[in-house]
């Protein structure tokens, strides 16, 4: 069975004393399901997330990182910087970073290379714009970001990928994709990992995310669908109480 995952993104939300009470406040949730729930707070609050989640089922991971091992590269994070303080996995693509950062597809496969050469695990963002969609070009797009950052890797590499498939439409705006939606680019997803390149078993264990305007109320729905295993979650992370509902959605 593939792991379940419901991962917040806290993005550039919450200085240090709101991130305390987050904490504070997740700590006090139950979880029913059998996700794994992962927190992505701001760089510099990694290590107190760190510290306070101590002994708590919930991951602390990191929202980005840069390519090379260390350098001039003012303002930036390296792999081993977020391993020293605890981080084990990545988010790398996210759509913020492609549209506002530039980060290209190359760029992100060499990010992918450097999280993978120091035993992280990434959770690897793709996904479709709105004009993609209308002009029936989505399925396209999402096969050539992930073929661009991930098709040179090794079989065995895939055991620390996550995908999360994000509809750039759907971020932030309140509009979803319907579970149909997604369930029918994760199925694609899916078919391409397995036809163009690795088979069907590392087709079948790769868990897919979706991510784009998940809450409370939609969660269910999203989750029941086959090859949806699980959440990246953006604004409904912020609050405790609603993350975990989205948690305990499975
Ligand atoms: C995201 O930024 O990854 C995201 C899914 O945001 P939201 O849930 O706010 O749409």
């Amino acid at each position: 069975m593939r792991t379940q995952i419901v991962a917040g993104n806290w993005k550039m939300n919450n200085d240090l004393p709101e991130t305390e009470a987050l904490i504070s406040n997740l700590k006090r949730q139950t979880k029913t399901s059998h996700a794994e729930v992962m927190v992505a707070p701001t760089f510099v609050n990694l290590y107190h997330a760190y510290e306070a989640l101590r002994g708590f089922d919930i991951e602390v991971i990191a929202q980005n990182m840069h390519f090379a091992d260390n350098g001039a590269f003012t303002g930036e994070v390296s792999a081993s910087m977020l391993e020293s303080v605890g981080v084990k996995t990545v988010i790398l693509g996210h759509s913020e970073r492609r549209a506002y950062f530039n980060e290209t597809d190359e760029d992100l496969a060499k990010k992918v290379d450097t999280a993978l050469k120091n035993n992280m695990r990434v959770i690897f963002c793709f996904g479709e714009e709105l004009a993609d969609r209308k002009s029936h070009n989505h399925k396209k797009v999402v096969e050539t970001q992930i073929k661009n950052a991930l098709f040179h890797l090794p079989d065995d590499a895939w055991k620390s990928i996550v995908l999360a498939y994000e509809p750039v439409w759907a971020i932030g705006t309140g509009e979803t994709a319907t579970p149909e939606q997604a369930q029918e680019m994760h199925a694609f997803i899916r078919k391409t990992i397995e036809e163009d390149a690795y088979g069907i078993d590392i087709a079948n264990n790769v868990s897919i995310l979706y991510g784009g305007s998940v809450k409370p109320n939609n969660a269910k729905d999203i989750f029941s669908k086959p090859d949806v295993d699980g959440g990246l979650i953006g604004g409904a992370s912020l609050n405790a109480e609603d993350f975990f509902k989205i948690v305990n959605a499975f």
